[in-house]
């Protein structure tokens, strides 16, 4: 294939952000109506996740796109890079949508936590409601999920109506914890399986006649526990889960059981903790680093046992599940993933499957300096022509992922 073509297209399409920063902007914040995000119960006056976090991400995606902007191009400009669109989503999932991973009991709860923190702010109470573990509901937050989950069903049909070969949602909340019937770490919709599942039922179908195919690959330093549960088991639908693998709860203070497993960042071998059994299906694989890695040490393992099963599957979507908390540095994750590996992850499954659209969902990232560092190499990785070579670790791995 020649370089800068895709299957059906001329010319790779520039990259779109779609967004819900309606969500999360400063009024937003500021609104005790507003989803607030989760507090931390040691100090209530910390929030682990808040709107605030989101917006500097959003910062980040809009320098990059006037980075992008301003770049050089013209005749005789190498790899001239096209304009980045950031589009603000006013889609929020329906009930009925949303019912394709998770049970009615579970939203009408979801709801009515939702309706019992407004009243409370109404009567000058507290709004944080203690719904899930570390999962805070405010007056806000049925509708902030719903409308990560629309934003992420927008960016899921412009890589299947359009010419667009690559997309990302970059949304607030996030969701890879939250299960079928349960809110945890800071979710409540499971995002990315409902956007998978969303794909998979599309009416663009890729191979006319067959069900869209997609793969997940959540990057996120802790378990994608809820897309795990949300699509296990499920045709079609596939998840590769690299995470930091921790048995030890340390709020509850005993093993978790593998379903519930959720790690933390506690160096478990210093306290002498031993392993627990993998959560995984025969459409999940879990890609395990026990502690802390070097970035190479993620890469070679991703290279070697993900990057095959996920060119067995042949995906039509892959749907990133991008959790900035895998990077080093990061204080409440931190596996130790440098910024151009996010680059090079992305671009070079993108080498590695050209026939297949990329769409990206933001899932944690807890320092948003080092989040917004490596939020913009992951967006790069979407836009750019996959033939391209930006990094110097890529430039390693390049053969590898087109071998
Ligand atoms: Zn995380």
């Amino acid at each position: 294939m020649a370089k800068g073509q895709t299957p059906g297209n001329d010319v790779i399409m520039p990259l779109r952000i779609f967004h819900n920063g309606a969500t999360f902007d400063h009024a937003a914040a500021q609104s005790p109506f507003a989803h607030l995000g989760t507090r931390d119960r040691d100090n209530p006056a910390h929030r682990f996740d808040y709107p605030g976090k989101a917006f500097t991400l959003l910062c980040a995606a809009r320098e990059l796109q006037e980075y992008v902007a301003s770049a050089p191009r013209g005749e005789g400009v190498q790899s001239p890079l096209q304009p980045i669109t950031m589009v603000g989503s006013s889609r929020y999932a329906s009930e009925s949508e949303l019912l394709k991973i998770h049970s009615t009991a579970y939203l009408q709860a979801l709801k009515e936590a939702a309706t019992v923190s407004r009243a409370r702010v109404e009567a000058g109470q507290d709004p944080f409601i203690e719904f899930g573990r570390e999962a805070d509901v405010t007056p806000g937050t049925y509708d902030a999920a719903r409308h990560s989950v629309g934003t992420a069903f927008d960016a899921i049909d412009a890589v299947l109506q359009s010419q667009q070969t690559s997309t990302f949602a970059l949304v607030w909340p996030p969701g890879h914890h939250a299960e079928p019937d349960r809110a945890m770490g800071f979710c409540y919709l499971s995002t990315a399986a409902l956007a998978a599942a969303y794909a998979q039922d599309h009416r663009v179908q890729v191979r006319p006649g067959q069900p869209n195919r997609v793969v997940i690959i959540d990057i996120d330093h802790h378990r994608g526990n809820g897309t795990a549960n949300g699509i296990r088991g499920k045709n079609g639908l596939f998840l590769v889960d690299m995470t930091y693998r921790s048995p030890y709860d340390e709020v509850s203070n005993r093993y978790l059981d593998e379903v519930r497993e959720y790690p933390y960042t506690r160096d478990d071998a210093a306290l002498g903790i031993s392993k627990h059994p993998v959560c995984s299906a025969p459409n999940i694989l879990s890609l395990e680093f026990d502690g802390f890695q070097k970035t190479t040490t993620v890469l070679d393992a991703f290279v070697a046992t993900a990057l095959p099963f996920v060119r067995s599957i042949n995906p039509d979507i892959v749907l990133w599940s991008l959790g900035l908390d895998a990077a080093k540095g990061d204080p409440l994750g931190g596996l130790g993933l440098l910024p151009s590996a996010y680059y090079t992850l992305i671009k070079g499954m993108r080498l590695a499957l050209p026939h297949a659209r990329h769409c990206g969902v933001l899932e944690g990232g807890y320092d948003p300096r080092i989040s917004g560092r490596c939020l913009k190499p992951a967006l790069m990785a979407l836009h750019d022509d996959p033939g391209d070579v930006r990094s110097r670790l890529f430039a390693q791995y390049h053969e590898a992922f087109l071998a």
